[in-house]
């Protein structure tokens, strides 16, 4: 990661008259895989087009290799981005004639053209298919031509709009794989949109969250997902816990928050009187049965735990998990294996212990 290949400044894109997309900094590193998430518009397509130059922003500056695009010629520019869409847009021609097309419009010898449509078809393990019509190819199919085609020319930056949404989820987890590989072996710098965290996590070297046409963090998936820049970023990565308190210790890395009438504990070096929103993960809240001593740990110095208690206000199951809302006078949410609640005979209206370490509780100024 030295010198960014594309860097967005100021932009704003405004539709009748509203706001879009407004984005204050923006690097793409050489290399780099970015993953854009958002839920549905928010803006991440609108941002996809401007980076491709099909869009003009109302405002805002871009770069592309310290150069602004806008001095650049447009179809060189073009020539430069490999784009791939939700539903690939392909000829009414043979899979190999796809790939090959973007390459013979590049005026590279045949030979060549031969040579890298066929590499990347196979790369992409349609060889099979090079002779059948664009037309008859399965959603999977059609999407692994429409990702040849891009890598065949060899872009400097590659762009996706959720490339995998429209597939079925074994076709989807095959091909990201086979995708993540291609990347890895390439190392081409990319910016790949999706509303899915999950791809995010696993294809992005770091992330940016768009929510409501505003870029709202970018950094380290980990450090996204762990340290949420605010309460929206924090809903959206799936942190679904958010309690208000204040801090009313902080001594040692060691901070006490008061939450209406609990005591929490968290790490960090937060300032005494600081408005906080404690937040937390579903996976790291852990339940116990009631019978156990409620509130606060007795010793808080000594224990890194924070208990909770309340009732089960809802139980909804999530694959081999089950996601429970605990009413503690503010929701806590947690998600625990399906055998861990059937051994604590847990139904809706049992009372509860959630209990969670200080180290799991990201603070987030208020
Ligand atoms: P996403 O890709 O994140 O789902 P989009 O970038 O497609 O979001 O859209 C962002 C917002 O801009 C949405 O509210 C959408 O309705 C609006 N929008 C997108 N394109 C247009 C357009 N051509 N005219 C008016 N509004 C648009
Ligand atoms: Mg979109």
């Amino acid at each position: 990661m030295d010198a960014p290949v594309l860097e967005v400044h100021d932009l704003c894109v405004k539709r009748d008259d509203r706001v879009i997309l407004q984005a204050e900094h923006l690097q793409v590193y050489r290399g780099e895989v970015l993953a854009v998430i958002g839920p549905n518009g928010a803006g991440k397509s609108t941002l996809l087009l401007v980076l491709s130059r099909l869009l003009t922003p109302d405002r805002g500056q871009i770069q592309f290799n310290g150069q602004s695009v806008y001095e650049l010629n447009e179809v060189v520019y073009r020539r430069k981005i490999g784009l791939v869409l939700q539903n690939p847009l392909l000829l009414n021609s043979s899979v190999f004639d796809n790939v090959a097309t973007g390459l013979r419009f590049r005026r590279l010898p045949g030979n060549e053209v031969k040579r890298r449509a066929d590499t990347w078809l196979n790369n992409l393990g349609i060889a099979h298919l090079r002779r059948q019509r664009a037309g008859t190819l399965s959603g999977g199919e059609a999407q692994r031509v429409s990702l040849a085609r891009a890598f065949a020319i060899q872009p400097q930056v590659l762009l996706l709009d959720e490339p995998f949404s429209a597939l079925d989820a074994p076709t989807r987890a095959r091909l990201i794989e086979d995708f993540h590989e291609l990347l890895a072996a390439t190392s081409i710098t990319t910016v790949f949109v999706t509303h899915d965290l999950d791809q995010a996590l696993y294809l992005g070297d770091r992330v940016a969250v768009l929510l409501d046409g505003r870029l709202c963090q970018v950094g380290p998936p980990q450090e996204v997902f762990s340290a949420p820049a605010n309460p929206d970023v924090a809903a959206f990565v799936g942190v679904e816990t958010v309690i208000a308190g204040q801090v009313v210790s902080s001594q040692g890395g060691q901070i006490g928050i008061q939450a209406d009438v609990l005591q929490l504990e968290a790490v960090g070096e937060v300032v005494v009187g600081r408005e906080v929103f404690a937040c937390l993960r579903p996976e790291d809240i852990t339940l116990l049965p009631c019978g156990e001593r409620a509130g606060s740990d007795p010793s808080p110095k000594s224990s890194a735990r924070n208990r909770v208690a309340g009732h089960i206000k809802r139980m909804i199951p999530h694959g081999p998990l089950v996601k429970v809302v605990i009413e503690c006078g503010f929701p806590v949410v947690a998600l625990i294996t399906r055998s861990s609640a059937n051994e604590m005979e847990l139904e809706e209206g049992s009372p509860i212990l959630a209990s969670f370490k200080a180290s799991a509780v990201h603070l987030i100024p208020r």
